[in-house]
Formats: C-alpha cells, structure tokens, sequence
C-alpha cells in the first residue's frame, strides 16, 4: 500500500477528515454515540470539552464536516458502558511523519493497574505485503 492509498483509507474512515500529524500527534474530530458530545482525539490525549469556537476552529484545520464527524465513544462513555477504554493507536516518526507501527491497548477502570498493550512495527506490515502478496 503507497502512502497515498493509505492516506485516502484513513480519510475514509474517518469520514473525509484528514487527521494530521501536529506536533507529531495525530488530531481527530469524532463524536461520542452516547453522550453526543464532540471531542478531539490529540495523540494519546483526548479534549472532551471543546467549546463552540474551539469545535468550530478544529472543524475547519481538519477539513472535517460537522455533519458527519467519526463515531467514536468517548473515555467516560467507554469507562461507564464497558469498564474501560480500548483504542487503537498509529506511531510515527516526529519528524518525518513516517507511520512506524501500530498498537492496540485496553486499560480497565478499575482497578487502573489492569491493562494490556500489544505493538506491531510498521515495516514488518510492509514485509508480510512483499511475502504473501
Ligand atoms: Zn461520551
């Protein structure tokens, strides 16, 4: 996959808005199903109270369409619906913005000490591509 199919799979998925790298952490818009409340995912940091001005301001820096923001629970709704939060998170390069792996954690509410977190290194994706076409 070239970079630019994956950028157009990425912007797909998060319905037309193109989640980029600042500061080397990725920026996506999304809207909690349960709470309704519109949040910004800032890397590993989420921005659960955005104000009307400041929703508005990362609506237009990401080219994200209010209308049709990505689904995605919020921490507190996953924390109350499920006992805690699952996420799937992308790596790279903060300089270059090369996307260098992949993880996938789960971090259970209570107790907080319970979590699990498992990492895939990006070149190995590439690998597998070239092995079994
Ligand atoms: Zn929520």
């Amino acid at each position: 996959m070239t970079r630019e199919d994956y950028d157009t799979t990425v912007r797909r998925l998060l319905c037309g808005q193109e989640a980029p790298l600042i500061e080397g952490q990725r920026h996506i818009l999304s809207q909690c199903p349960r709470c309704q409340a519109i949040w910004l995912q800032r890397g590993p940091r989420q921005n659960l109270h955005l104000g009307a001005d400041e929703i508005r301001i990362w609506v237009t820096r990401l080219r994200a369409d209010l209308a049709h923001l990505p689904i995605r629970a919020c921490r507190p709704c996953q924390l109350r619906l499920v006992g805690g939060e699952f996420a799937l998170d992308e790596y790279a390069d903060t300089t270059s913005g090369a996307i260098t792996g992949y993880g996938i954690s789960w971090e259970q509410g209570m107790p907080p000490e319970h979590f699990l977190v498992t990492g895939i290194r990006a070149d190995w994706f590439l690998q597998q591509e070239k092995e079994h076409p």
